[in-house]
């Protein structure tokens, strides 16, 4: 068979594919895919984020949501092309097109039937702008004559402090946390016109990676990494340092003119149905509180919420200092101590490593197996895309198109390649007793992380530590109890220590829910985070069943990329595109 060209290929399928939808001709959307072909779609035809699998569900599903036109290969944006995903040659291509109410782009990928046909293994479609409510940038950027020409007037800066202020306002969108997740909302939203508030309990922007210990940089590399609309510069390391990251954050705020109060904690709020809007109390850094009733918060505050504390009764009985991984800064004050650290995450192994490098005694004690990566190639496999060529905005757009079972397989390979390449290093592991994982299924860390936040260590480090003996590895069955001066194991041997950490994790967001907005809340919303029946993160990045309630975490590339399709949301919401009045349904507004 001769190979087809893939240009050609995808132009012959695009057209089938807008003839057959717009007759509404199941049988023909049918025929142009695979059995097991995926559709994702991100609020393009359907305002939801979800994954439809299955010839007939996908047709049915497509056919059902209907209004796509002038769909066509996007000239300015890399070609349709052969590559491999998931372990499957196909071609792949970007293709842009309308819908009532935006421009979107999607990607297809086409691989061979038996017979020879080119059909769609997946198809990704995704909301890009709304009609009439386009981002502020490039030509459209702002032209200040707003406060340039009035020499009386207010300047630019008084404009801004104004802004700022929220004395004679309250915000549409309150966001909680100036992380990462924060910021990449916030700067979007600004982007589209919404008044938007970040507030963060902590003292100065950036300090939540400021605060985290001495030796930290980034774990993944810096074209990877950047936030929206302002990339890192070019002469950054690969690695980025965490007060490197923290100064930028603050520069990110200036430069993209975000609203954004230090020192001011969210304690509490509840929703009023009838209204559409949140009564919230915030606490600001002089104890006074402030009340705001915004239509939208967003939850940013990391998908680590509240401290999990294990219960060891015996623990009580320690004389010495017990920290949870979270309130630990730095080895200096341990030189010439001992320490215990309980949990072999990537907490408790940085902490390990810290207090070992401070001149401390170090034992780390394993609770349940976890898996280990070397932070350099290994960690790095999964974002081997992001160096192929393709612009980081179709680098995105590709990612997006990763339905989960892709995702599954992908990083089976992924991790499958990362365990042959630190044969060693595990092999040395094992031989100290380390009890490894690779993730359910052998699915690795990325999954480790996207269904339950940790269980994970990028070794920097710590593992050729305990290999070498330098760190002593326990396990947490050789304990017997905890006593004053330290643990007690079932051999009888005393392991003294001056310092305990609890490297445990963290407790759900759900719990942190409850805690600010009630228990009815928080059953209404349910699990967040983990994937769901939907195929995709649940209550992350769109509607909740709790009007005005959202949610945002995840890695610095997940906070660049979905915080796109959560501003054109809450965007279609203040502007009257979609309903407000039964978020469950999660229709449009005109339909
Ligand atoms: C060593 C290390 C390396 C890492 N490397 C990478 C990497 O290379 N790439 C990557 O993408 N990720 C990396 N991560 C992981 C991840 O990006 C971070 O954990 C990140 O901080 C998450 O960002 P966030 O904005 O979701 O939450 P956070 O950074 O946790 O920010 C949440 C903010 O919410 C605030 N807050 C919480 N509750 C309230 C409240 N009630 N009121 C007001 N404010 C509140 C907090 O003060 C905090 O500032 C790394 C993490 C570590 C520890």
């Amino acid at each position: 068979m001769t190979k087809p060209d893939p240009a050609t290929a995808v132009a012959h399928w695009l057209a089938h594919f807008e003839q057959a939808l717009s007759a509404g001709n199941g049988a023909a959307v049918r025929s142009l895919f695979h059995g097991d072909s995926h559709w994702r779609d991100l609020l393009a035809l359907t305002w939801r984020i979800h994954t439809v699998s299955g010839r007939d569900a996908v047709a049915d599903a497509l056919c059902a949501a209907g209004r796509l036109s002038r769909i066509e290969v996007d000239p300015d944006r890399t070609p349709p092309r052969m590559v491999m995903r998931a372990g499957r040659d196909t071609i792949e291509a970007i293709f842009r097109f309308e819908t009532d109410d935006g421009r979107g782009d999607g990607i297809v990928r086409l691989t061979p039937d038996s017979d020879g046909t080119l059909r769609a293994w997946t198809l990704m479609t995704a909301l890009e702008e709304l009609k009439g409510h386009e981002e502020h940038v490039g030509r459209a950027r702002p032209h200040g004559e707003s406060y340039s020409r009035d020499f009386r007037g207010p300047n630019w800066l008084d404009l801004r402090k104004q802004a700022a202020a929220f004395s004679d306002r309250d915000p549409a969108v309150l966001v909680v946390g100036g992380g990462q997740a924060g910021l990449s909302i916030a700067a979007r939203l600004a982007q589209l016109g919404v008044d938007t508030l970040i507030v963060d309990r902590l003292p100065r922007i950036g300090d939540n990676w400021r605060t985290r210990y001495h030796a930290l940089t980034l774990h993944n590399q810096v074209q990877v990494n950047h936030l929206p609309y302002m990339p890192f510069p070019p002469s950054w390391p690969t690695y980025i340092p965490k007060d490197k990251l923290a100064g930028w954050f603050e520069a990110y705020v200036e430069s993209l003119e975000l609203n954004y109060w230090t020192s001011t904690e969210l304690e509490g709020g509840r929703y009023d149905d009838r209204d559409g809007r949140w009564t919230i109390t915030l606490r600001r850094a002089d104890g006074t509180r402030r009340t705001m009733r915004p239509r939208h918060v967003v939850m940013a505050t990391g998908v680590s919420g509240i401290p999990n504390i294990p219960d060891i009764p015996s623990l009580k009985q320690f004389g010495g200092t017990v920290l949870h991984s979270s309130r630990y800064e730095d080895g200096d004050a341990w030189k010439g101590k001992r320490a215990i650290v309980v949990g072999t995450g990537n907490s408790g192994h940085d902490i390990a490593q810290d207090l070992q490098s401070s001149g401390a005694e170090v034992t780390l004690v394993q609770r349940s197996p976890t898996l280990i990566v070397n932070i350099e190639p290994s960690a790095q496999l999964p974002y081997a895309l992001y160096d192929e060529g393709p612009s980081l905005e179709d680098c995105d757009l590709i990612t997006v198109a990763t339905p989960l079972a892709l995702g599954h397989r992908t990083h089976q390979i992924l991790t499958e390649q990362a365990r042959q390449i630190d044969k060693p290093l595990l092999d040395g592991l094992e031989r100290v007793g380390f009890r490894l994982d690779f993730g359910e299924n052998g699915t690795g860390w990325q999954f480790k992380y996207l269904t339950r936040g940790g269980g994970y260590y990028f070794n920097v480090g710590c593992s050729d530590l305990l290999v070498a003996g330098k760190i002593r590895l326990l396990q947490f069955a050789d304990i017997e109890r905890f006593t004053a001066d330290g643990a007690r194991l079932n051999s009888g041997e005393a392991v003294p220590a001056d310092l305990i950490v609890l490297a445990t994790g963290y407790k759900g967001q759900e719990q942190l829910v409850a805690k600010l907005f009630g228990k009815d809340t928080a059953e209404r919303v349910g699990p967040i985070w983990g994937f769901g029946p939907e195929q995709e993160l649940r209550n992350m990045f769109m509607r909740t069943p709790q009007p005005g309630l959202w949610f945002i975490a995840g890695s610095l590339a997940q906070c660049r990329i979905y915080s796109k399709y959560m501003a054109l949301q809450i965007k279609a919401l203040e502007a009257g595109v979609l309903s407000r009045a039964d978020p469950a349904s999660r229709e449009p507004a005109h339909t």
